[in-house]
């Protein structure tokens, strides 16, 4: 059991869990996921098993909170989850926190991920709310995307959700596009709005098509081989389906969100809010109490993040209050007898990065030799991936966290060498 924890102005009666993988990686998406290829499935996966191992520890072990109002289970593609797994979670953070009477339990969904069979699993395990990653009606366009569903997946899961509805057996469901694509034009847009109304979801997200750097979007957008919409075409997109969704009943809440009256998504109210919340796994950001604190979007930086967690004050003390300050901190105080490249190791492997100059002074070292080993991480340094800010040197995230070991190995050869150095008669 976590310690109880201390008062605050924001108790958070939400959490955020995240389910990193997915079949395979859209053409567009630069999230914290793990493609696992098409033929995954948790039943059968172990990494899928080792991950969510992590999670239900990283739950069991918060503090104390106030039963939960809204649980959203986002990624990734939660779906290539099996309704027994996706339970067991609920089941942690009933255990941990409690659920109030009638708290919003959202799941995303993707289509081609899910049967009937199952989506009745995950409604027997209490999930009130499905987000559904539609994106388009368009099978060229979802080829073109990356997606692994086509357009009659698509209405086949609207359809069996809008059914789960009238039955009462789900509260409300929401359908994700994606507009500003590719060779999109007016006519083109408004005819995916007609389609989405006609399948009936009580909410809608519409979010711009951005281009993230490191994605194959990226890389076609700068051979000049995506035909994206102008500035003017972009707002006319955006200004049509404000007026297109309003005329159907859609009241607009929230820049990317579009809902009937009663069906806005209490979860996405809560950060807007300012409240705060709880955030679980690989990439997720929680804010417990109003302090934000981004936890590593790799899987090898979040397993190390854990286990240093688990090492130094609990995982309850990375989401506590004055967790993301204090962190480092505290773990520099749980580690004061490493050396001096152990401390620089495990505090590197941390978001909130190490007091290199002043681990370096405790440890005995000159300016000359920290300087040296400045000079072994210049490459990296010189990308970026490795930066001074705040009096803290930080891997940036997520390239730097992606090469850490590369930059750690960097540093026990250095280490090495300049023992060897001390010790001649060794
Ligand atoms: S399914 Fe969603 S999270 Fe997964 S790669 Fe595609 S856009 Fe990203």
């Amino acid at each position: 059991m976590g310690p109880a924890a201390p008062p605050g102005p924001w108790p958070p009666r939400s959490a955020y869990l995240h389910i990193p993988f997915c079949h395979r990686r859209c053409f567009y998406c630069d999230f914290a996921v793990v493609p696992l290829g098409d033929k995954a499935d948790g039943a059968s996966s172990g990494s899928i098993a080792r991950y969510l191992e992590q999670l239900l520890a990283e739950i069991a072990a918060a503090p104390e909170g106030p039963p939960l109002s809204t649980v959203y289970v986002g990624g990734g593609t939660p779906s290539m989850l099996t309704p027994a797994q996706l339970g067991q979670l609920l089941a942690a953070l009933r255990a941990r926190f409690g659920l109030a009477p009638g708290a919003e339990l959202s799941l995303e969904m993707d289509p081609a991920s899910f049967d009937q069979v199952r989506l009745a699993g995950y409604l027997a395990a209490g999930v009130t709310r499905v987000s559904l990653g539609g994106q388009s009606f368009d099978d060229a366009v979802l080829e073109r995307l990356g997606r692994r569903h086509r357009r009659a997946d698509l209405l086949q899961a609207a359809a069996w959700l809008a059914a789960a509805q009238r039955r009462g057996d789900l509260a409300s469901w929401s359908l994700d596009l994606i507009q500003g694509l590719p060779g999109q034009d007016l006519a083109a847009w408004d005819a995916q709005l007609a389609q989405a109304i006609a399948q009936g979801p009580p909410h809608l997200s519409v979010y711009d098509l951005i281009v993230e750097p490191g994605t194959v979007f990226e890389r076609l957008e700068r051979r000049g081989q995506l035909d994206l919409p102008d500035a003017d075409l972009a707002a006319d997109l955006m200004e049509h389906t404000g007026r297109r969704l309003a005329a159907a009943g859609y009241g607009h809440y929230e820049i990317s969100n579009y809902a009937w009256p009663g069906h806005a998504s209490r979860h996405n109210r809560v950060y807007w809010s300012g409240a705060g919340w709880w955030g679980f796994g690989l990439g997720a950001t929680s804010a417990p109490w109003g302090e934000r604190l981004a936890r590593p979007r790799t899987r090898e930086a979040y397993g190390a993040w854990l286990e240093q967690q688990r090492g130094a004050e609990g995982v309850a003390g990375a989401t506590g209050p004055g967790a993301a300050a204090a962190a480092g901190e505290a773990a520099g105080e749980a580690l004061a007898g490493m050396p001096f490249d152990e401390r620089v190791l495990v505090g590197l492997r941390r978001r909130e990065g190490v007091r290199l100059e002043r681990l370096a002074a405790a440890a005995g070292l000159g300016a000359a030799e920290l300087a040296s080993l400045l000079e072994r991480w210049r490459p990296y340094r010189e990308r970026g991936l490795l930066r001074a800010e705040g009096g803290r040197w930080r891997l940036s995230d997520p390239e730097g966290l992606a090469l850490s070991n590369a930059v750690l190995r960097e540093l026990l050869e250095w280490w090495e060498e300049r023992d060897g150095r001390d010790r001649p008669g060794d």
